[in-house]
C-alpha cells in the first residue's frame, strides 16, 4: 500500500528530489520526421514530455542488435519491437524446443523446430511491421562479432553462456559501443549498461568466469520463466533511456532482482583501474579464445576423463550383458525426477566434491558416473579417481545421450 506522502501513480519523483541531471547524451541522432501511422503508433510515447517526437524519432534512426532469441531475447525483442526501435537486429543459430517455451515467448507451438531468429523476427513483424528485422542466423565468434555489431548502435545481451558474455563484453569495449547486459537463474536476476568509455565493464565486475562447473546454466539449474520479463524489460527499458538520453543509464550500476523476497536492489559497480581489458594498462588488446578461457570442463576434469570416458551405448551394452557396475546420477534431485537412467542412484555432485558420499560407493564394483550433458559427472569422476576409484568411468553426453541414442521415449529437459 502507498502511504499517503506517495505521489499519484504516473507523478514525476525526480521533483522531489530535484531535477536529475541526464548523464548521457542520446545515442542516436534522430530521424528526418514521423509518418502519420508513426504518429499515430506512438502516440502513448509522443505525449510523454521526456520522450516526444524527438525521443520516438531518435527511436525510429536506431539500430539495436539482441544477442540470443531466448529467454531474456524474447520480451527484449518484443518491446523494442513495440517501442518503434527503428532497426532489430537478431543474432542467433539454435532453433525452437519445446522447452523453450515455458518462457521464450517470442515463441509458439506452431515454431517447434523452426530457427528460432526467423520465428523471432515473424513475431516481430506482426507485434510492429514498421521495424526493419535483421537475421543472423549464426553462432556469434571471434570471426564475425565485429563485423555484426558495427552495423548496431547498441547492443542487448541475452546470452545464457560465459563464453559468448565474455565475447559480447571484449567486441563491445573494442569497439567502444554500450551494452546492456542481463542474466537470470531461479528467482535471481541481474541487469546493468556496461559501456567502457562511461563506466565498467563487464570484465571490472568479472575479471574471470567461475571455475567450470561452479555456476550451472539455466539448463542445468532451472529458471522461473516470468524472470526473464522482470530482467529483459529492464534491458529494454535502459536501451530506450540510451538511445533517447532519457534519465540516468544504469551505468556503473549492478541491478539485482530477487523475485522470492521481492526486490530490486542497485549496487554500485566502479570502473577497475586495473581491468585486463577497460583499465589504464590493458593486458588484453584484441579478441581471445573464449572456449579455452571459459573452459567447458576443467583441467582436472578432463584429464580425469581421458581413457575415461564411456558412450551411453557402451552403457546399454553393460546393461544388457549383465554387467556388475554401479550407476551413479550426480544430478539434483529435481532433475532425477524429471528422468533418470533406470538401475541409476542419485548422489549430487556436492557429496561428492564434498567427501560426504564416498563411504557410501562400493569397492568391489566398477563405478559409472553419469549427470544431464557429462560435464558435472567430469567433475565427480575427477574427484573420485582422487578418492581412490581409479576404475571409475563417466557417461559422455550424460542422460541426454541415453534419451537420444538409446530410449527417446524419456523426457529430456
Ligand atoms: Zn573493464
Amino acid at each position: 500500500m502507498a502511504d499517503d506522502t506517495s505521489p499519484p501513480p504516473g507523478a514525476r519523483l525526480r521533483n522531489r528530489k530535484g531535477p536529475v541531471v541526464t548523464s548521457l547524451p542520446p545515442l542516436v541522432e534522430p530521424a528526418a520526421e514521423l509518418t502519420v501511422d508513426e504518429v499515430r503508433r506512438y502516440s502513448r510515447h509522443l505525449i510523454i514530455p521526456d520522450v516526444a517526437m524527438d525521443g520516438q524519432k531518435r527511436l525510429k534512426n536506431a539500430r539495436v542488435l539482441c544477442v540470443g532469441a531466448g529467454g531474456l531475447g524474447s520480451p527484449a525483442l518484443m518491446y523494442l519491437a513495440a517501442a518503434g526501435v527503428g532497426t532489430l537486429g537478431i543474432v542467433e543459430f539454435d532453433t525452437v524446443d519445446e522447452s523453450n517455451l515455458q518462457r521464450q515467448i517470442i515463441h509458439g507451438q506452431s515454431d517447434i523446430g523452426r530457427p528460432k531468429a526467423e520465428s523471432a523476427a515473424a513475431t516481430i513483424r506482426e507485434i510492429n511491421p514498421l521495424v526493419n528485422v535483421v537475421i543472423h542466423n549464426t553462432a556469434l565468434d571471434n570471426d564475425n562479432v565485429f563485423e555484426i555489431f558495427g552495423q548496431y548502435d547498441l547492443i542487448v545481451d541475452g546470452t545464457d553462456n560465459f563464453a559468448t558474455r565474455y565475447l559480447v563484453n571484449d567486441a563491445a569495449v573494442l569497439l567502444g559501443k554500450p551494452y546492456v547486459w542481463g542474466s537470470i537463474y531461479r528467482f535471481d536476476g541481474q541487469a546493468s549498461v556496461f559501456w567502457a568509455e562511461h563506466g565498467p565493464c563487464y570484465r571490472c565486475l568479472y575479471p574471470e568466469p567461475p571455475p567450470p562447473g561452479m555456476v550451472p546454466s539455466c539448463a542445468e539449474g532451472g529458471v522461473l520463466g516470468v524472470l526473464c520479463a522482470s530482467i529483459g524489460s529492464i534491458q529494454v527499458t535502459e536501451a530506450i533511456k540510451l538511445l533517447t538520453g532519457v534519465g540516468e543509464p544504469l551505468v556503473g550500476r549492478l541491478m539485482v532482482y530477487d523475485a522470492l523476497e521481492m526486490t530490486y536492489r542497485s549496487v554500485k559497480v566502479r570502473k577497475d583501474p586495473d581491468c585486463a581489458l577497460c583499465g589504464e594498462n590493458p593486458t588484453i588488446t584484441g579478441l581471445i579464445d573464449y572456449d579455452d578461457f571459459c573452459g567447458a570442463v576443467s583441467a582436472e576434469a578432463q584429464e580425469a576423463a581421458d581413457g575415461a570416458t564411456i558412450t551411453a551405448a557402451e552403457l546399454k551394452e553393460m546393461f544388457d550383458a549383465g554387467k556388475e557396475f554401479y550407476l551413479v546420477d550426480v544430478r539434483e534431485q529435481a532433475e532425477y525426477e524429471i528422468v533418470r537412467i533406470p538401475g541409476s542412484v542419485l548422489i549430487p555432485k556436492g557429496e561428492i566434491l564434498n567427501g560426504s558420499a564416498l563411504a557410501t560407493l562400493p569397492q568391489d564394483r566398477q563405478i559409472v558416473l553419469h549427470c544431464k550433458s557429462g560435464v558435472r559427472s567430469a567433475e565427480a569422476l575427477a574427484a573420485l579417481k582422487a578418492a581412490g576409484f581409479k576404475d571409475s568411468v563417466h557417461v559422455q553426453g550424460g542422460v541426454l545421450a541415453w534419451v537420444n541414442t538409446v530410449d527417446p521415449s524419456l523426457p529430456t529437459y
